[in-house]
């Protein structure tokens, strides 16, 4: 049965499908922190250290159902990721490369959860911790599994490469974002990474 996807006012919904291949990741790195603080919601997307939870998996398996026209896009710079999120609520979707051939998402924990929290009784606890330097307060958290999920992502790409999957992502059209991009400038964006 497919893992239910929906911001939090219900407007935009997807569909997971769950292949037990996922990764469950928390990033600590400033850039997360700042998309929470572009959305304006750092209170619900990022934990007591400023960590954001994400479940990487490949793109391919996400399907949205309802309100594609409220998915909506922005990059913290010209050649930062692609950070996709509900723009009638604000609610944090994922983030992907921005080249298409490149499929993996990572899904965040608010867009997962809306259904009750089954996030770790699906997709097992938490295996990978990274960007710990970035953390806000003391102690940080040590990074861990970063090199097991990195083999684990990349050999999920290059399947998708090969079998040619990548072209299901419901992120992309014929190689090209569903939504145009808001790029920041660089004041914007350390707007952003100071507010923390
Ligand atoms: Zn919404
Ligand atoms: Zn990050």
């Amino acid at each position: 049965m497919p893992y239910p996807v929906q911001c939090a006012c219900g407007t935009v919904k997807a569909e997971l499908e769950t292949t037990g291949h996922e990764i469950h990741c928390v990033c600590y790195c400033k850039d997360c922190q700042a998309f929470a603080h572009f959305l304006r919601k750092p209170e619900t997307i990022l934990d007591a250290s400023g960590g954001t939870e994400v479940i990487q998996t490949s793109s391919a398996n996400l399907r949205f159902t309802d309100g594609l026209l409220h998915v909506a896009c922005m990059r913290l710079s010209a050649n930062g990721m692609l950070r996709w999120y509900a723009n009638c609520c604000h609610t944090p979707i994922g983030n992907t490369m921005a080249n298409s051939k490149i499929a993996f998402v990572g899904l965040f924990r608010q867009v997962l959860a809306t259904s009750g929290d089954r996030l770790d009784e699906t997709f097992g606890d938490v295996s990978c911790r990274c960007n710990g330097q970035s953390a806000i307060g003391e102690p940080k958290p040590k990074d861990h599994g970063i090199l097991k999920a990195l083999v684990r992502l990349g050999s999920m790409i290059l399947k998708n490469r090969i079998n040619g999957r990548y072209r299901q992502s419901p992120f992309f059209h014929n190689g090209m974002p569903v939504a145009e991009p808001l790029i920041l400038s660089n004041a914007q964006r350390q707007a952003l990474t100071k507010l923390d």
